[in-house]
């Protein structure tokens, strides 16, 4: 959420920043909304304020008023200021909450950076990295190989829980297993702090992270009964993990490395490009998560982005840099940058394909959140920290790279060498 003071200040800005990111025309109406709902809300709130200074001054008047009559009148209107007060006070908080739903709506800032742009073509490739295999023979995706292989089970998914849904069995499960260590563990080296986190959260927190539980855009599963969704991402429950926290610079950055499941609807999401693990309701998923001050936040999304970069070199994936057009950031990104992994059996002898994706999030996340720290000049007031996220494995995306750039013409799969400790083999499927 922005701040509401720089909203105010700054809405012809807010509004072109909303064009370029190329939200819905209603949302961008609700910047004049909100101008104006401030200024009815100031007004009302000077009038209650007044209220309560004539409360104050009848309170004083009434305990040294010796006239019973006087102080009849006193009593009167000390009566009907009370009545009056309750009223103004509830028009007061509607109008809070209105403001604060509206100003939810409109997008974060965007860093100077960031190409302006409206689909995923305007988006800068900033590199490639890693050699694009050249088969002898016809690649197989990742769906045949599974099937070849006994590793992966759509049918038998479909049928207990329904489309978009897999088992994963025999080596694909050491596989998964082994992406989780290999990430969780590179992360532990690196100073981040290894978190189980929950699979489902609040409400509240969920839409403080910048993800709707409810409504019509929804991609999130929301248990009926209750205040709870299951989370489509960690970065849900480690972004709250400090909420209404106020840390002390001096532990900041603090970073995460969170496993979680993800649970996405994927409303509308079809066709031949979401095939197989591509895009499905749920996965695992390592996610880094970061607080930091502003000051610090950009060098912390580089770091992250180095992060991903040396996981897909490590498994030997090749990929692209992007960074993401402003049209294509969210709500609560400033700047994201994506990997795409080289999937050779996707659409015609191959594409790249999302893999991993970090955003810097400024203070957009936190000021929803309440996460703020104490600057180490006590002279200071508290801040608002800003938050990072970034994937570390995705792993169903990760096993399509895997799967089908390291198969080979006997139609086993090569282990990246990270992986075979944890694996406990080199290649799964016939030797050559
Ligand atoms: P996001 O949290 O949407 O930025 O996604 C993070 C990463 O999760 C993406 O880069 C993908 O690798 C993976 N991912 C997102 N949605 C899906 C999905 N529906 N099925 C499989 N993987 C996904």
């Amino acid at each position: 959420m922005l701040d509401l003071k720089y909203v105010i200040a700054h809405a012809d800005e807010v509004k072109a920043n909303c064009r370029n990111r190329c939200v819905a025309q209603d949302i961008i109406d609700e910047v004049d909304q909100i101008v104006r709902l401030d200024a009815e809300r100031r007004e009302l709130t000077q009038a209650v304020e007044e209220v309560r200074r004539r409360q104050n001054e009848i309170a004083q008047a009434t305990s040294k008023e010796k006239n019973p009559d006087a102080r009849a009148r006193l009593v009167a209107e000390g009566r009907a200021l009370k009545d009056s007060i309750a009223d103004r006070e509830a028009s007061l908080k509607a109008l809070e909450d209105d403001l604060k739903r509206r100003l939810a709506r409109i997008p974060n800032r965007t860093h100077p950076d960031a190409p302006i742009g409206r689909t995923e073509e305007d988006s800068r490739e900033l590199r490639r990295v890693g050699s694009i295999p050249t088969f002898t023979f016809p690649p197989k995706d990742h769906v045949e190989l599974g099937k070849a292989l006994d590793l992966i089970d759509f049918e038998s998914a479909a049928k207990v829980s329904g489309h978009g849904f897999y088992f994963l069995k025999n080596d694909a499960v050491l596989l998964d297993l082994a992406l989780q260590r290999f990430a969780i563990d590179l992360l532990i080296r690196k100073g981040y702090t290894p978190v189980v986190t929950p699979d489902l959260a609040r409400n509240a927190i969920l839409e403080g992270i910048g993800f709707a539980p409810r409504g019509p855009e929804t991609q999130v599963y929301s248990i009926e009964d209750t205040d709870l969704s299951l989370v489509g991402t960690a970065e849900i429950t480690l972004g709250g993990l400090h909420a209404d926290d106020l840390l002390d610079e001096a532990d900041l950055p603090i970073r995460y490395v969170g496993l979680s499941h993800c649970f996405r609807t994927e409303a509308g999401a079809a066709g031949r490009a979401s095939k197989g693990l591509y895009r499905v309701h749920q996965f695992t998923k390592v996610e880094m998560f970061v607080f930091s001050t502003p000051e610090t936040s950009d060098a912390l999304h580089k770091e992250l982005l180095a992060i991903e970069e040396e996981i897909f070199q490590a498994l030997g994936i090749p990929y692209r840099v992007l960074d993401i057009c402003t049209g294509d950031l969210g709500g609560p990104a400033a700047r994201k940058f994506d990997l795409e992994a080289w999937m050779p059996g996707r659409g015609e002898g191959g594409e790249y394909g999302e893999i991993t994706s970090t955003s810097d999030c400024w203070d957009y996340q936190s000021r929803r959140l309440n996460v703020r720290y104490r600057p180490i000049d006590k002279n200071q007031k508290p801040r608002f920290v800003h938050t990072l996220n970034g994937t570390a494995i995705a792993i169903s995306r990760a096993l399509i790279a895997l799967m089908e750039n390291h198969q080979t013409a006997h139609g086993a799969i090569v282990i990246p060498e990270p992986l075979r400790p944890y694996v406990g083999k080199d290649v799964i499927g016939p030797p050559a």
